[in-house]
């Protein structure tokens, strides 16, 4: 997973405006933060500054006005293939004598019909990275085209996967696409100054006229900041776009968000009515588990007439930090420790049922139940969405099958693991249900949401492009 942005405007400024919208998808990714700029008066010339860590650190790296120039796309980064420095987007190449840079949101899966690391070696091409992004980059040098956007139209349907991609030209065109089963979001909107693009609408706050890129469509924005956009490929039949994009990655506050996590408290809270569940927790307070379980806790308490506390606060030394990302165990840990304080005051002497949005490896809960029961008489856990049994191969690096909880251990297993009184999922049917409150790229209207949504790494109904290694244990 990643958050990509671009802006393409009428003043020197698009570096900062750029660096200000990843400050605002910090969410998606903080292993290293990108951009590139195509410098005012240096021809077809495009820098490209990098930095591990956030935005904040590539902004205390280097100063942004020492970068003028009118178009400039960036990446926060969660890496999901490639970790060396050369890998950090975006990337940047010279093909047929024009500098082009670009970043991709999603993974490859497959390239002309196999694996992108074979259709890697199969290239006699001198690599720097290891990341599928500079793959794509040499499948663009190979393919025949008068311009690096035919080239793009012609490259692309060759591809399998996840890929969300902004591109800045040699010539200051940006040029955004995405993959035709619509896996990661991507969105354009406009303002006085020019046309931005982010991951995430949330991120485009201030920009009118947003929408969402379509599956199997690319958008090109000219230098005199006209719009021209096309189908490169149609939509596929079915699109898969992304659940859990909604469950935990996004922020609260992107389209459909806090409706989809809502609607899923809610269900949760009718299945355990339905249950009888509900009668045994009748005298308990709810409390929300940061902060993409805040929506889903709200509405699961009133749904069953509950009282719901913040018992469980941020620390104010975490802000945006996300356990998920850190790349073990003990960093997890570590994470989800500073980032929850608990509240002597609230939890003292109460039944919790605490609401989380999702459970993988069972490291947040593991770690924070401990300290509410410290205080709290009985601390049971509600999940709003089903047990995730599966890895993802489309851009969002959830665990192999081993380190996923609940894809080798029973509910009563992961209830003992990470030491609850009780556990409840959200039920698959359940989940499904709610699709209907997802934004789907545009066609919420005319597509049946079930039909068109990915949740494979709950169901186990995987597209059929995924990689050989699948079918194999782990
Ligand atoms: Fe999203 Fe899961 Fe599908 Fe991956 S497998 S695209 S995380 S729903």
């Amino acid at each position: 997973m990643c958050g990509v942005a671009g802006f393409k405007g009428s003043d020197e400024k698009a570096a900062l405006k750029v660096a200000a919208i990843l400050a605002e998808e910090q969410n998606r990714g903080q292993g290293s933060a990108g951009i590139a700029i195509h410098l005012c008066g240096g021809g077809d010339e495009i820098d490209v500054i990098t930095k591990r860590g956030t935005v904040q650190d590539l902004r205390m790296r280097y100063d942004l006005r020492d970068y003028p120039g009118k178009t400039a796309v960036g990446v926060n980064r969660y890496a999901t293939s490639g970790s060396t420095r050369f890998d950090m987007p975006p990337l940047r190449g010279e093909i047929d004598g024009q500098w082009m840079a670009f970043g991709v949101n999603g993974d490859t899966v497959n390239i002309d019909g196999k694996p992108w690391q074979q259709y890697r070696t199969s290239l006699e091409a001198v690599y720097h990275a290891r990341s599928d992004t500079e793959v794509l980059l040499h499948l663009l040098a190979q393919t025949e085209g008068k311009d690096p956007v035919e080239r793009m139209c012609r490259a692309f349907p060759r591809v399998e996967g996840a890929f969300s991609v902004v591109a800045v030209l040699g010539d200051g065109r940006m040029v955004l696409l995405r993959d035709r089963w619509g896996f990661r979001p991507l969105w354009i909107g406009r303002s006085e100054h020019g046309v931005a693009v982010a991951s995430e609408d949330a991120a485009l706050r201030g920009y009118q006229d947003l929408r969402e890129v379509l599956p199997g469509e690319i958008i090109v924005i000219e230098t005199d900041l006209t719009i021209a956009a096309w189908q490169y490929c149609p939509p596929a039949e079915r699109l898969h776009v992304c659940s859990f994009e909604s469950v935990y990655l996004k922020k609260s506050g992107s389209r459909g968000v806090n409706r989809f996590r809502s609607a899923c408290g809610e269900k949760l809270a009718a299945e355990l009515i339905a249950s009888r569940m509900a009668e045994t927790i009748s005298n308990h307070i709810v409390v929300p588990v940061l902060d993409s379980g805040r929506d889903a806790a709200l509405a699961f308490a009133y749904a069953l007439g509950l009282r719901v506390v913040a018992g469980i606060n941020r620390s104010r030394l975490s802000h945006e930090m996300r356990a998920f990302m850190a790349e073990n165990h003990d960093a997890r840990v570590a994470i989800a420790e500073l980032k929850h304080v608990c509240d002597p005051e609230v939890l003292t002497g109460q039944d919790v049922i605490l609401v989380e949005d999702s459970l993988l490896r069972g490291d947040t809960l593991s770690s924070i139940i401990p300290v509410v029961r410290r205080y709290a008489r009985t601390v049971r856990v509600a999940i709003a969405s089903p047990p995730v049994t599966g890895p993802c191969y489309y851009g969002i690096a959830t665990p192999t099958r081993n380190e996923l909880y609940a894809s080798c251990h029973t509910i009563e297993e992961t209830r003992r693991h990470i030491g609850a009184d009780s556990l409840h999922y959200l039920s698959l049917a359940g989940y499904r249900s709610c699709f209907r409150h997802l934004s789907i790229a545009g066609y919420l209207e005319e597509l049946t949401p079930d039909q068109h949504v990915c949740d494979a790494c709950m169901s186990g109904n995987y597209p059929p492009f995924v990689p050989p290694r699948h079918s194999l244990p782990e």
